[in-house]
C-alpha cells in the first residue's frame, strides 16, 4: 500500500485523536474507529504539565485550548490530617523560565473537544463512532480490522489507542488484564461559589493523608471547582469483597481535618473509578501495528501525566512515520524505542509518588520533614519530566 493508503486508529480518546491530527499534519490519511456512540470525554478536569504545551502547539490546537485553560498560581501539597500546607511548586516566573511553558488545568471535554474540532477540520481524517475494534489481521501489505458490528476496514497500518482494556494490546503483547491497584476515585464538579473554604482557589491543591488524598482546582474561567477524592482501600488490601464504597471513603477520611472531610460533599457518591495500571512492558510494536497512550503504558494518576504522555506519543509517532515513508514497522519500532524509557519512568514514578502521598506513621513524618525543606521554585522531583522532549524533524 502506498503513502496515500489510510492508517487505522482504534480509539478516539485524547491519544487516538492526537495521533490522527499529528499524522494528518504529516500528510497521511487516517481513519479513527471509536467504540462509543460518540466522540467525547468524561465531564471532569485534567492537569497538563508544561511538557505537553509544545506538543499542543505542534498539533495546532494550543490557541484553541488557551481560552478554556485555567492557570493556577501554584501546586500546593497540604497534610490532610492537619490541613496545613507542606510545600508547593510555585508556577511563577522561575517556573516559566525553566520550562518555557505554563502548567494548566482544563475540563476534559474542552481539551478533547478542541482536538476533535481540529480533526473534523482536516480532509485527511475520517471519524467513525460505534466501531469497536474486535480483531485485526496484519497481512504484511495491509492490516485488516474487524469491528463489533461485523464491518471490516483495510489500512496500511493500525494504531491501538484503545485505552486501558485495549484489545489491540491483548493481540500485540498478550500480557493479560491490567493490575488493579485497590485505589478508588470519586469525582465531582460543583459551582465555585458552593465551596466553603476558598482559601486556595487560585491554586491546585492536594490534601494528602494515610492512604487517601483529595485534589481541588478550578475550571472554566474559575466558575466551577473540580474535586477528586481517592482512597487506597484498606478493605481491598485485606482481600474483602465489599471495598472502596462511599462508606469506606467516609471512614478513611474520618481522621482528616474537618475542612478536608467537608470537601467530600463535593464529590458524587453514586459512581467511582477503580484504578489500574501495568508495569512497563516494551514490545508495543508488532509488524504494522503499534500501541499508544494507555493501551501502551497505563499508569496511576499520581503524576497527572497519562494524557500528557499520550499526546507526546502522538507527536513522536507521526515524526517517525514522516521519516520512514511507508515502512510502518520501522517507523513504529523507532517510535517505541524513543518513547519506552520516558513512559516507563513515568509509570514507575507514579507508583512511587502514590506511596509517598499516601504515607502513614514515620514515613509520613519523614515526608513532611523533607517537604518543609523543598525549594518551591525548583521541582527537582519532576524536573526531568517537565523539561519535555525534543522532536527530531
Ligand atoms: C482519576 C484520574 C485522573 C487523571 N488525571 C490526569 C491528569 O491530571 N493529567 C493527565 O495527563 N492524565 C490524567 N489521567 C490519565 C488520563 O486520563 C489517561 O491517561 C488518558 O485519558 C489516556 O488517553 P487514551 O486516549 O490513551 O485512552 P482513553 O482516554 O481511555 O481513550 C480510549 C478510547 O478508545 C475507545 N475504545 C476502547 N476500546 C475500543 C475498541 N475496541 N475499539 C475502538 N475504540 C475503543 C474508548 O471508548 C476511548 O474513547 C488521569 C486518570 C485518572 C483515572
Amino acid at each position: 500500500m502506498g503513502q496515500d493508503a489510510e492508517i487505522l486508529i482504534a480509539g478516539g480518546g485524547i491519544g487516538g485523536l492526537s495521533a490522527a491530527l499529528a499524522l494528518a499534519h504529516a500528510g497521511r490519511r487516517v481513519r479513527v474507529l471509536e467504540k462509543a456512540a460518540e466522540f467525547t470525554e468524561i465531564g471532569y478536569g485534567i492537569q497538563m504539565g508544561p511538557n505537553v504545551h509544545p506538543m499542543l502547539e505542534r498539533l495546532g490546537v494550543a490557541r484553541a485550548i488557551e481560552p478554556h485553560a485555567v492557570y493556577p498560581d501554584a501546586l500546593v501539597l497540604a497534610d490532610g490530617i492537619t490541613g496545613k500546607e507542606l510545600t508547593r511548586i510555585a508556577l511563577r516566573a522561575p517556573f516559566l523560565e525553566r520550562y518555557k511553558y505554563r502548567y494548566f488545568v482544563i475540563h476534559r471535554r474542552d481539551l478533547h473537544g478542541a482536538i476533535l474540532d481540529a480533526c473534523r477540520g482536516r480532509d485527511e481524517i475520517a471519524l467513525e463512532a460505534s466501531k469497536g475494534v474486535v480483531r485485526f489481521d496484519d497481512r504484511g501489505d495491509r492490516v485488516l480490522v474487524t469491528c463489533e458490528d461485523g464491518s471490516e476496514y483495510a489500512g496500511a497500518a493500525l494504531i491501538g489507542a484503545d485505552g486501558l482494556w485495549s484489545p489491540t494490546r491483548a493481540a500485540v503483547i498478550g500480557d493479560g488484564p491490567p493490575r488493579m491497584a485497590g485505589h478508588f476515585v470519586y469525582r465531582g464538579v460543583v459551582p465555585s461559589d458552593k465551596i466553603i473554604d476558598r482559601s486556595h482557589e487560585n491554586s491546585m491543591i492536594i490534601y494528602i493523608g494515610p492512604n487517601l488524598h483529595l485534589v481541588q482546582y478550578r475550571l472554566r474561567g474559575g466558575t466551577v471547582m473540580n474535586n477528586v477524592a481517592t482512597i487506597a482501600s484498606y478493605r481491598y488490601a485485606r482481600g474483602e469483597q465489599d471495598c472502596g464504597g462511599p462508606d469506606e471513603l467516609e471512614e478513611m477520611f474520618a481522621r482528616c481535618d474537618p475542612r478536608v472531610r467537608q470537601m467530600l460533599d463535593y464529590v458524587g457518591k453514586d459512581r467511582n473509578w477503580v484504578l489500574h495500571d501495568r508495569p512497563p512492558v516494551s514490545g508495543w510494536t508488532r509488524g504494522n501495528v503499534t500501541l499508544l497512550g494507555d493501551a501502551a503504558h497505563p499508569m496511576l494518576q499520581y503524576l497527572a501525566q497519562g494524557a500528557c504522555m499520550a499526546i507526546e506519543d502522538a507527536v513522536v509517532l507521526a515524526a517517525k512515520v514522516a521519516a520512514h515513508g511507508t515502512d510502518y514497522t520501522r517507523a513504529f519500532t523507532a517510535y517505541q524505542e524513543e518513547r519506552f524509557y520516558r513512559t516507563a519512568r513515568v509509570q514507575i514514578t507514579a507508583r512511587v509518588f502514590g506511596e509517598i502521598i499516601h504515607a502513614d506513621g514515620g514515613a509520613r513524618e519523614l515526608r513532611n520533614h523533607l517537604c518543609a525543606q523543598r525549594d518551591p521554585d525548583f521541582p527537582y522531583e519532576v524536573d526531568w519530566l517537565y523539561r519535555g522532549i525534543t522532536i527530531l524533524s
